[in-house]
């Protein structure tokens, strides 16, 4: 679990208050890793003190982190500082969230973040890392995991040194996020709730969790009465309370096959999720039920064929991925799984998408 985390609108300020007992020494960086959509944003930037060696870094979130990026980022911290950093703070959504997790992991892990990807792999605590959302849904700052895109795989490094030492959790940050992103990575929230509540692999942990998330997003995309401020900060909660139901349980069949679009097709997490979780009645009647409405309530079109075009190579290449995450299939499933779940059932529901 994270070990300490602070609450509230503007709280974003105590950040260098923070993080300073924890300077290792003056030539030992903290090292910003920030979402690119901030460059120029004065109201966030002049709140990040850069003192001795330090340094900002912005990122793109345009595309989801990869295994190359993640030891490129590290191979450049390494071959600009003198001593190894005294922490990695990321800034942003998931992207830069489980971008920072994955820094701070292979900073103290030799070889390459993709010999990583799995569960419970890594071997040395991470460097001390700071996770500040500014975009609610995914729960990447709460959880035990960085998804990272690889040679191979789209998969997380699932570890107990994965999780965030601090998370500063400050509401106002996820002020002016398009529309369309806001409903698509708080839906990541409600899938996630979705699948944990009906999971073989729930337990009363999880599900006071996935319970509290689940009503959560009811409020926020259903009823849309409370003023911008009171929806932002039930969907921070939510996120954190979705990250935790599954940290202790599994998602499910909707995470399954939005993997294997995101590994062909580059399609994101979140819009992924929402195109799958679309077609998925025959698993998850009730969500994707109230799914369609929260659709329909916020004029969300969502991406229609995009796997028209695809060929059997193509099909049997996101099937392989779909497949390959073994825990996601036996929660939603349970045991027996590969009686029912077949290439044949997988291709016949990515070609609906
Ligand atoms: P994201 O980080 O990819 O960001 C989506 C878009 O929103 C980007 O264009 C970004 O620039 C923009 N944005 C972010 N904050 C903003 C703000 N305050 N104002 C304006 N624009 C803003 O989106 P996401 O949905 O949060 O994250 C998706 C990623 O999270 C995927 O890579 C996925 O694999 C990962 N993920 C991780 C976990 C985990 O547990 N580690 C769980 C779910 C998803
Ligand atoms: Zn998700």
């Amino acid at each position: 679990m994270v070990s300490r985390v602070i609450y509230g609108r503007g709280s974003f300020n105590q950040l260098s208050d923070i993080i300073a007992p924890k300077r290792l020494n003056v030539k030992a960086p903290f090292i910003y890793l920030v979402d690119d959509v901030f460059k120029g944003n004065a109201w966030l930037t002049s709140r990040i003190s850069l003192a001795y060696e330090d340094q900002l870094l912005f990122i793109s979130a345009d595309q989801e982190p990869t295994t190359s990026q993640v030891d490129d980022l590290v191979e450049q911290i390494i071959l600009n500082h003198k001593d190894r950093p005294s922490g990695i703070i990321g800034i942003g959504g998931g992207t830069l969230l489980d971008l920072a997790k994955a820094v701070a992991l292979m900073l103290t892990n030799k070889g390459e973040s993709k010999d990583y990807q799995g569960w419970d792999l890594v071997k040395s605590p991470a460097i001390y890392h700071v996770g500040i959302p500014t975009i609610s849904g995914t729960g990447a700052e709460v959880s035990r995991t960085t998804v990272l895109t690889g040679p191979e795989r789209k998969l997380g490094i699932n570890s107990d040194y994965t999780p965030f030492d601090q998370v500063i959790l400050d509401p106002e940050l996820t002020t002016g996020i398009p529309k369309d992103q806001w409903f698509y990575t708080g839906m990541d929230c409600f899938i996630h709730c979705v699948e944990s509540l009906n999971g073989t692999y729930l337990n009363a942990f999880s599900q006071s969790y996935g319970e509290k998330a689940y009503e959560l997003c009811k409020e926020i995309f259903m009823d849309d009465k409370g003023s911008q401020e009171e929806q932002q900060d039930k969907l921070m909660m939510a996120s954190w309370h979705g990250g935790m139901s599954i940290a202790y349980s599994q998602v499910g069949v909707a995470h399954a096959l939005s993997y294997g679009l995101g590994y062909l097709l580059g399609t994101r997490h979140g819009i992924g999720n929402c195109i799958v979780f679309d077609n998925l009645e025959e698993f998850y009647p009730e969500g994707v039920a109230l799914f369609k409405k929260m659709k329909t309530l916020h004029g969300i079109q969502l991406p229609q064929g995009i796997c028209s075009e695809l060929g059997d190579d193509e099909f049997n290449i996101m099937i392989d991925v779909a497949l390959g995450l073994e825990p996601l299939w036996e929660n939603a499933i349970g045991k027996n799984w590969k009686q029912t779940i077949t290439r044949d059932k997988l291709r016949s529901l990515y070609e609906r998408m």
